[in-house]
């Protein structure tokens, strides 16, 4: 029992937050950042925090991922860290020699208010920058938002620092996909593809945090989008942007900037939801959808109604991030399954709170929603009313393990399974798997539980 001092006894907190259901701004930055080819991430701030942004992301993808740090001592955090940067870029170009650094703040340099533009002016007056290569940057101080607002201001650092109109618009679609696994990405992309669509994804972590073994060391693989990319953004025939939360700011931001239209669509997590996003390309492109897709489609709705008897009325506590947490609702409810107990720590979830109350509405069970709530409470939650599953990050094993239910880890971070880089959740194949692992733990759990006379072979 591990947890085994909470407390059944529900108190309001409004300034503590226990065992918080988020981690920092930076370390979705990074995330962000990597998804643009040949980029090395940079943490303008101590080296502390780059150390733990790194390693939260080599825990979770198992890739070493790469980044550069200020390396902020006394003397930087009190006259500020302008001489860091310029000779970390220095530095960077001369013994790395990547094609992009992207540069985002940390708590520290944030709280001294450093100029991040105008440092990286200076580097650029003095040479440090070479011809044909760019820095760009993101402020994401950690003491407000969380890692999915890190992710989103590294993304809309993409528009502004490169997307160009050239006064024509191509055929091509701007996909943003969001916080999701680079799996995730590559399926995203390959409904559109399939579809007969040219699209430009950013940022794109497939092939980059989950590439192959090849026993040759690349410090920058193969994927990511890029510069060139990016720049071609700004003249493409529309945006469609997969999560509110993660995606719309950069969506918003490039059609302000070089008018692009955007979609904002949930990210797409099931049947309906998939559905949306098919269809918006199909409109957005004008194109028809392949039998290909219409043969996914088919398969997953045969396997709802295959698996519906087995998932009808089961009761779920969801933890993790708001794009993710909204869309998982959505479809849980769709398969007639009961999410009771939801949890976001993103405070810039507080925008979906009536969505999420919208989506349960016909849920006839009691419904408890917190954005931003933390785990502390999730687990109250969870000893007073309990439920059949729950789905969440490895940090939730503790809490299902103590209360003995079974848990399905989706989002991040996962420190303690694999797979979650290489098999997507997305599109309708990704529904698929989503569900498999959903059933797998339910059914798992009733053969656990079944006695010598109530075990079955076939169920
Ligand atoms: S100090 Fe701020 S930026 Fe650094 S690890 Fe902590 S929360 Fe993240």
């Amino acid at each position: 029992m591990l947890l085994r001092h909470t407390p059944t006894e529900i108190k309001e907190r409004s300034a503590l937050t226990v065992n918080p259901a988020k981690t920092c701004q930076p370390i979705g930055a990074m995330y962000a950042a990597l998804g643009v080819h040949g980029c090395l991430p940079h943490s303008h701030g101590s080296q502390g925090c780059y150390a733990y942004h790194r390693s939260a992301l080599t825990r979770h993808f198992k890739e070493p991922v790469v980044a550069a740090t200020s390396a902020f001592t006394e003397g930087a955090s009190v006259f500020g860290g302008q001489a860091n940067l310029v000779q970390a870029i220095d530095n960077i170009f001369t013994v790395y020699n990547p094609e992009v650094i992207a540069v985002h703040t940390t708590c520290l340099s944030e709280t001294i208010g450093d100029d991040v533009p105008q440092i990286v002016a200076k580097a650029k007056a003095d040479g440090k920058v070479p011809e044909g290569k760019y820095v760009f940057h993101a402020n994401t101080p950690s003491y407000v938002g969380s890692h999915v607002t890190g992710f989103a201001n590294m993304t809309k650092a993409m528009v502004e620092y490169f997307a160009e109109a050239n006064g024509l618009k191509s055929k091509t679609i701007n996909l943003i996909p969001g916080y999701v696994e680079p799996a995730d990405m590559a399926e995203i992309r390959r409904l559109a593809t399939v579809m007969g669509i040219t699209t430009i994804m950013f940022p794109d972590t497939a092939k980059v945090l989950n590439g192959p073994l090849t026993g040759k060391y690349k410090m920058f693989p193969e994927g990511g989008v890029t510069i060139n990319e990016l720049q071609k953004c700004g003249s493409s025939a529309g945006t469609v942007a997969l999560g509110r939360i993660a995606s719309m700011p950069a969506a918003r931001a490039l059609d302000a900037k070089c008018k692009v239209p955007c979609q904002i669509l949930d990210l797409p997590i099931g049947l309906t939801a998939t559905d949306a996003f098919v269809d918006t390309l199909r409109q957005t492109a004008g194109v028809s959808v392949p039998d290909a897709i219409n043969l996914e489609r088919g398969q997953l709705v045969d396997t709802i109604s295959d698996w519906h008897q087995y998932l009808y009325g089961k009761r779920v506590a969801i933890v993790g991030d708001p794009d993710q947490v909204l869309a998982l609702t959505r479809f849980l409810v769709g398969l007639d399954m009961r999410p009771v107990h939801i949890i976001t720590g993103s405070p810039s979830g507080k925008k979906y709170e009536k969505s999420l109350r919208d989506a349960v509405a016909r849920v006839p069970d009691a419904v408890n929603i917190r954005v931003p709530g933390d785990m502390l409470l999730f687990h109250q939650w969870l000893k007073n009313n309990p439920v059949d599953l729950i789905i969440g990050n490895t940090y939730a094993k503790y809490i299902a393990k103590d209360e003995d239910i079974p848990l399905v880890r989706y989002g991040f971070p996962i420190y303690d399974r694999m797979g979650h880089s290489y098999f997507s959740t997305m599109g309708y194949r990704g529904a698929l798997r989503l569900m498999e692992k959903i059933l797998d733990a339910i059914l798992d759990r009733k053969d656990r539980d079944a006695d010598d006379i109530t075990m079955e072979l076939v169920m």
